[in-house]
């Protein structure tokens, strides 16, 4: 055991909220599993995250948004007692660029404060994989014709949040030793976005660098495609 799962499993009770967990039997729980054994085998990202042949790309892309929204979750709750009000004012990824929150209550985009924004962020995207409408967690229910693009929404916003703690709460998940744990996860994240391209290329903007040094060549398969 690492001393990084160490440390994230004694800071459990950081984290926002319960993780969401598929029901064992449904075929979303075997692919989880599936998910997670091959992560552990140390395979190479590009491999790990193509779809396993007879798999179904929406089962594939559940499986993996939820997984990352409790991986994000988790990092979050590590730094989250830096990211305050006075800290982050603003929701920004750098100087440069400022996120503004809107959703089905609050059409009209607004600014947040970054600890603000991102309990909407996780309220949402939980609002969004605890409904059984949007997220079944069975396989006799179907998913929703609009499911890629709801996918497409919540990977855009989990992008944002490393983006936040990349930029301005980085020394803390140094100084923790969480630094490698951190780069895995967000290697795997833009690994499974760029291959089925989730995210636009212009959200990596703020990250460029760091996501080119991490995992090559990858954001330009974005642009390629575009
Ligand atoms: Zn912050």
């Amino acid at each position: 055991m690492s001393a990084i799962k160490d440390l994230l499993r004694g800071r459990k009770d950081q984290t926002f909220r319960p993780k969401k967990k598929f029901e064992d039997g449904s075929g979303h729980s075997s692919l989880h599993k599936y998910a997670k054994a091959s992560l552990k085998a140390g395979l190479d990202f590009s491999e790990l995250v193509k779809l396993p042949p007879g798999e179904d790309k929406n089962d594939w892309m559940a499986v993996h948004v939820v997984d990352f929204f409790n991986r994000v979750n988790l990092i979050y709750g590590v730094i989250s007692e830096y990211c305050t009000v006075t800290s982050c004012p603003k929701m920004s990824g750098g100087a440069k660029f400022e996120y503004f929150w809107a959703d089905e209550t609050n059409k009209k985009p607004v600014a947040l404060p970054a600890p603000e924004y991102m309990n909407n962020l996780m309220d949402w995207i939980e609002s969004k994989i605890n409904n059984v409408k949007e997220f079944p967690t069975t396989t006799n229910v179907p998913f929703p014709k609009h499911f890629p693009a709801l996918c497409k929404k919540i990977l855009t916003r989990l992008n944002r949040v490393f983006i936040h703690v990349y930029i301005h709460h980085f020394e803390p998940i140094v100084s923790l030793g969480s630094e490698a744990h951190v780069n895995q996860c967000y290697k795997h994240f833009v690994y499974f976005v760029t291959e089925f391209q989730l995210v636009d290329y212009k959200e990596f903007e703020p990250l460029a660098k760091v996501t080119d040094q991490l995992c090559p060549r990858r954001i330009a398969m974005l642009k390629d495609n575009k």
